[in-house]
């Protein structure tokens, strides 16, 4: 039976996922909870992992490895960079990368270690799917690059160099770990966040404000493509 991981980071970006598959069960594995539900014949299993790269990394690595998903959608919020994102919007990732990850004092590019690459691209028949979806939805769904972090960006130098070097339209802080761990297993995975500030000096303000909306809008565009992969399968 196809199974499916979704994840969030934090409880508010997977609550509305959530309570879409009661009743679940919840398992605890490697210091977090694991919920598990069969929803029309896929087999799902939800987690939000904590905060930033290590800990999406776990739940990740946890999911396909422990519970033998089959694909992964990651579903949350970002600081938005690209000005054509406004609150509330939602980015598919076409490909992520690490712009905390620094190793320039030995000439190599930022983002860049031996062995990995700049950057990791997302599925692209996830992608397709999330074209589909939003049609059906009448709904614009930008696609751009996301850049992950170990910092809550809110500065706009941070952000101005984040531009610089990955021409990014989004940021936030556990994509890109995601997408690192998906690619060595050969997991297709998905990206999704809505907009919850502008990365810049107001970011915590408008993250407070708008993180729990802006978190169910991207959960609610996740469980269309639940449902469409269901349909489709
Ligand atoms: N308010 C929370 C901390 C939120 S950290 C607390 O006190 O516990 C920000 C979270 O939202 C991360 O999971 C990250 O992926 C995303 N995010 C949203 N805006 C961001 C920004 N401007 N910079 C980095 N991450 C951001």
């Amino acid at each position: 039976m196809l199974k499916i991981a979704i994840m969030g980071a934090m409880p508010e970006e997977i609550a509305p996922i959530l309570e879409k598959f009661r009743p679940y069960k919840t398992t605890k594995y490697a210091d977090n909870e694991y919920y598990e539900a069969t929803y029309n014949g896929v087999e799902i299993v939800v987690a939000y992992s904590k905060i930033g790269k290590v800990f999406s990394t776990l739940t990740a690595t946890t999911m396909i490895q422990h519970f033998g998903c089959d694909k992964l959608l990651f579903s949350g919020v970002a600081g938005g960079i690209n000005p054509n994102l406004k609150i509330g919007d939602l980015i598919v990732a076409t490909k992520l990368s690490q712009h905390d990850l620094d190793i320039t004092a030995f000439g190599h590019p930022m983002g860049f270690v031996p062995g990995g690459s700049i950057f990791v691209e997302a599925n692209k028949e996830l992608i397709e799917i999330s074209k589909e979806v939003a049609k059906e939805l009448g709904k614009t769904v930008q696609e751009g690059i996301i850049a992950t972090g170990d910092q809550f960006v809110h500065d706009e130098k941070v952000k101005d160099n984040i531009v610089k070097y990955f021409n990014a339209d989004a940021l936030e802080m556990e994509g890109a770990s995601v997408a690192v761990v998906c690619n060595a297993l050969n997991v297709p995975f998905f990206i999704l966040r809505a907009i919850s500030d502008t990365a810049d000096t107001d970011a915590s303000f408008s993250f407070d404000k708008f993180m729990e909306s802006s978190a169910i809008i991207s959960a609610e565009f996740i469980m269309k493509m639940v449902q469409h992969i269901v349909d489709t399968k």
